[in-house]
């Protein structure tokens, strides 16, 4: 993988950062699965320290970095071990250490607050730590420095290179033809607005043994993956030989926690899935939040909610869910893809999700450019939740308060949601060609289809920005006419 001495000499000085990142990641899965209530200021403490000793140890890579940018004749990893170190170093060195020390200390006191104010639906607690955040991450643009839109910069840490002039392109035909496609899926009424399986309890234990058994259909490693719960689901990889999901078991509605987990699975597929001989370098890791969200959105909603799929978790769902045996296999494939406006971003179906999406990138994008106040924040929710989905919140609670990532200063990180369901409808439709899908689920052979995705995307960790990865798979970037194509014909046809 790497031939050249100087990139040899760089790569032995990283392991040490490797070993912090994978030790963090430790500790961050600790944190949300298993971590005593009372013991979160020492771990935020020691969080924090390590976070510390590695922009040190980072930073100690500076002028090495620099001699090698000036080698020729280098290899796509070396170039793409340079690329990623670069955009490290790039980070510590023009965000002043103040200004990280300060959005850090906003989100973790606002954050605390945002929960308060969200229970009370009260959107004037939360709007000074807002604004504080806005302002903050406005002067960490600038620090940044971008070409265009201040925003840029903030929506490039989590996808390398997007711009808004890229989402905005995107974003236009996906918002008409999905509107196309919503109105005629509500005008054929064949959703209804309430589902008896929504409110039926389940068992802990018997919805375990479902998801369990999800796992083994998409043939999950036993030595070196598992699975956990806790109230967010996430993935967490330590290394490519230690991948670890959650799942979450609210007490009914089956669906939830059985897509939650096949979710989080195709999460972990990718961090499984990359190349052995990336381990221990900065290589090691998805190349950007917007590809990694296309894994999990293919596995949740291309895979999990397909009729084949449907079909080869049924019996189990019957099995273990004695209420499921009243529903066939049909009824049960139209209740896991219902339609149905809604307020809640996280409760969305495929169709409507994107609208959630492009309403909080309009938002962000206005509020970063200074295009927009605060304070006029909450009704502009309002209005666009009116154009796009067609429902108006009645609170902030069920408005601008829902999430969590304004809060904790995630500003840029909502597009990639969306681009995330688009790349997966590029890699949906590239599949077909080498690949009968339908047949090889309907088969349980899903290790025909990861196979194919390593080959394609996973081997190769972050070798490739995103947007080269998508030249080299697709010979295009980003295009939502296959998502688009997709919804249209799984929904109207
Ligand atoms: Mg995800």
């Amino acid at each position: 993988m790497f031939h050249n001495p100087s990139i040899m000499d760089i790569a032995e000085k990283y392991k040490p950062l490797w070993a912090l990142d994978s030790a963090s990641a430790l500790l961050e899965w600790d944190m949300e699965t298993y971590m005593p209530l009372g013991s979160s200021k020492p771990r935020g403490f020691t969080t924090a320290q390590v976070q510390l000793l590695r922009q040190e140890r980072v930073l100690k890579l500076t002028d090495l970095v620099s001699r090698a940018e000036k080698l020729t004749g280098l290899n796509d990893y070396e170039s793409g071990f340079l690329r990623v170190l670069r955009r490290e170093l790039d980070f510590y060195t023009k965000v002043p250490p103040k200004l990280l020390e300060d959005i850090i200390r906003t989100a973790t006191e606002g954050t605390v607050v945002w929960r308060e104010a969200r229970k009370k639906s009260d959107f004037a607690m939360f709007k000074p730590y807002l604004e504080k955040m806005v302002d903050l991450k406005r002067q960490e643009a600038e620090k940044l420095g971008y070409q265009g839109h201040p925003y840029n910069a903030l929506m490039d840490r989590y996808e390398e290179g997007i711009t808004t002039n890229d989402v905005d392109r995107i974003f236009s035909p996906l918002r008409s033809e999905l509107k196309g496609v919503l109105t005629k899926v509500l005008s054929a009424g064949e959703f209804p607005t309430t589902h008896p399986l929504e409110e039926i309890d389940y068992e802990e234990a018997a919805m375990k043994r479902v998801n369990e058994d999800a796992l083994k259909l998409l043939q999950m490693p036993e030595k070196t993956f598992r699975m956990d719960i806790s109230t967010h689901p996430f993935t967490t990889g330590m290394s490519i030989d230690d991948v670890r999901i959650t799942t979450r078991y609210e007490g009914k509605d089956f669906k939830a926690s059985l897509y939650s987990t096949v979710h989080e699975s195709g999460h972990a597929i990718y961090e499984l899935q990359m190349d052995p001989s990336l381990e221990y370098t900065p290589l090691a890791r998805s190349t950007s939040l917007g590809i990694h969200e296309s894994q999990s959105r293919f596995w949740e909603n291309f895979i999990g909610r397909s009729r084949e799929f449907v079909g080869r978790i049924y019996p189990s769902l019957k099995a273990n869910l004695p209420f499921v045996a009243q529903y066939n296999e049909a009824d049960i494939y139209r209740y896991v893809n219902s339609v149905r406006p809604s307020l809640i971003r996280v409760e969305a179906d495929e169709i409507t999700y994107n609208f959630h999406i492009m309403l909080r990138y309009e938002l962000e994008k206005k509020l970063i450019g200074g295009e927009m106040e605060v304070a006029e924040a909450p009704t502009a929710w309002k209005d666009l939740m009116e154009k796009f989905v067609g429902v108006r919140p009645s609170n902030d609670a069920e408005g601008i308060l829902q999430d969590v990532h304004w809060s904790e200063g995630m500003f840029g990180y909502f597009a990639t949601y969306s681009l995330g369901n688009v790349i997966a409808g590029m890699f949906y439709n590239r599949i077909q060609k080498d690949l009968d899908m339908k047949t090889a689920i309907a088969n349980g052979e899903l290790g025909r289809i990861k196979d194919w995705l390593k080959e394609k995307l996973h081997k190769y960790g972050a070798t490739y920005s995103p947007k080269e990865l998508q030249k080299r798979a697709f010979g295009e970037t980003y295009n939502p006419q296959w998502l688009i194509k997709y919804l249209q014909e799984k929904y109207l046809t």
